[in-house]
């Protein structure tokens, strides 16, 4: 069950403004408004998933493409020679704030393992 009323899903409708990066038939990408990095770039499907939770066989084509979008997104930006970090999460102890599933692209700083 997706709530319609989530921030992400209003970005998608327009109904709230959003710097996007890149957009295709299945994904969304845009810079995130509280950036915690130089580059972080949220990648979230079009269609209602709220979470990493909700994902099932079904939707293995479309998760790669999150994967897919956010290797091309660091290409493209250069972002390879440096390093850059990918972060789904998922569940409130997680940090998970918006349900709707988004991919954090995060680079531009050294980031620390086990992160906090
Ligand atoms: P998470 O905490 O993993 O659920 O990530 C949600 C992210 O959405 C946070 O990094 C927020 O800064 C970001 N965010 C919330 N509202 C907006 C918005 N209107 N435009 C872009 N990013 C947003």
């Amino acid at each position: 069950m997706s709530d319609n009323d989530n921030i992400f899903k209003k970005i998608m409708r327009g109904e709230i403004p959003s710097a996007k990066v890149y957009e295709d038939d299945d994904v969304y990408a845009f810079n995130d408004i509280s950036p915690v990095a130089p580059t972080h770039i949220l990648i979230i499907p079009k269609a209602p998933i709220d979470g990493l939770h909700e994902l099932t066989d079904h939707d293995a084509e479309l998760a790669g493409k999150l994967l897919v979008c956010a290797s091309k997104l660091a290409k493209k930006l250069g972002l390879e020679s440096h390093g850059y970090r990918c972060v789904i999460n998922t569940g409130a102890e997680a940090g998970q704030s918006v349900p709707h599933l988004h991919l954090h692209l995060l680079a531009g700083r050294d980031f620390q393992w086990p992160p906090g």
